[in-house]
């Protein structure tokens, strides 16, 4: 596809449904090239990275942060993805290196990749204690334990599609997205019963990507029949706001005692942020210095 990531908002049938719905392309490539990722890894951390800027939007406050975490007993073991209410995401793969055989109907094996486990939304809201929900992994196909998670955790009826190519030859990801549907708690039967028609008729999200649909595209198809109001557009993107003094912060808390014998070394140490993978070198100098400011 040819523009940029994006995603749409929009509400349907007077209000009863709002719905999301991404092109994400971009970001997941990115993820998949500063974090090495297997085409598994990359396709669910792009999945994960979705959901989760899809989610971010509907936040009510500018710092307001959500991270959404998946720990699996996988060969993968987990991946992580924090977005803001303006598109930007970050994100990773425990182990981004898997690779496994397909799944029985020949897709990538995400499901398999985490195994059982867990999924936690994290909403950092600028209060004391962040809010916390948690469900175990549905399926770990990660739409499907969103669409879990929206069920049991928010009591919001919910349906959720997330998709990722990944080019067979090149393993780069040529095309990602999806789309969250929401029925508001006045949404009355008919409007229920013909959503329900729309979603048993929708293939996947992954049939829309290879037609290079738009995200405006993607839910007239799922909201057919229905008044479509598109309300906001938002660009996205791949953002990591880490720079050299919070990793300074961070090498402060792992204690005296670690710097002292990493001083001692007498050698420059890296250190990567786990998000974007940037490399911050310190010298033993600025160890010394840091150790000074340790508690
Ligand atoms: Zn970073």
């Amino acid at each position: 596809m040819s523009y940029k990531d994006y995603m749409v908002r929009a509400t349907a049938a007077n209000a009863q449904i709002r719905a999301f719905a991404a092109t994400t392309k971009d970001l997941a490539e990115y993820a998949r090239k500063v974090h090495g990722l297997s085409p598994i890894a990359a396709a669910a951390l792009g999945r994960l990275m979705t959901g989760t800027v899809m989610m971010g939007t509907m936040m009510d406050n500018d710092d307001d942060l959500i991270t959404v975490k998946i720990d699996g007993d996988g060969p993968m073991k987990g991946a992580l993805a924090t977005a803001d209410r303006h598109g930007n995401v970050k994100g990773y793969v425990i182990n981004p290196l898997v690779i496994m055989e397909p799944n029985a109907s020949g897709h990538l094996n995400v499901g398999g990749g985490f195994g059982e486990g867990t999924l936690t939304v994290i909403r950092d809201m600028g209060l004391k204690e962040p809010y916390v929900g948690q469900v175990p992994l549905y399926s770990g196909e990660v739409a499907e334990d969103f669409t879990y998670y929206f069920s049991k955790s928010e009591q919001t009826p919910s349906s959720v599609g997330l998709g990722v190519l990944v080019e067979r030859e090149n393993l780069s990801v040529i095309a990602a997205g999806g789309f969250i549907i929401q029925l508001l708690p006045f949404a009355d039967d008919a409007t229920i019963d013909h959503l329900e028609e729309n979603l048993k008729k929708f293939t996947s999200v992954t049939d829309i990507l290879k037609a290079e649909k738009t995200p405006e595209e993607l839910l007239n198809i799922l909201l057919e029949g229905f008044d479509v109001e598109i309300t906001d557009k938002v660009d996205l993107n791949f953002y990591c706001n880490c720079d050299k003094d919070r990793v300074e912060r961070a090498l402060m808390l792992i204690g005296k005692k670690e710097l002292d014998e990493m001083i001692e070394e007498n050698k420059n140490f890296d250190v990567c942020c786990h998000f974007c993978n940037k490399k911050y070198t310190f010298s033993p100098e600025d160890l010394k210095k840091i150790r000074e400011r340790a508690k």
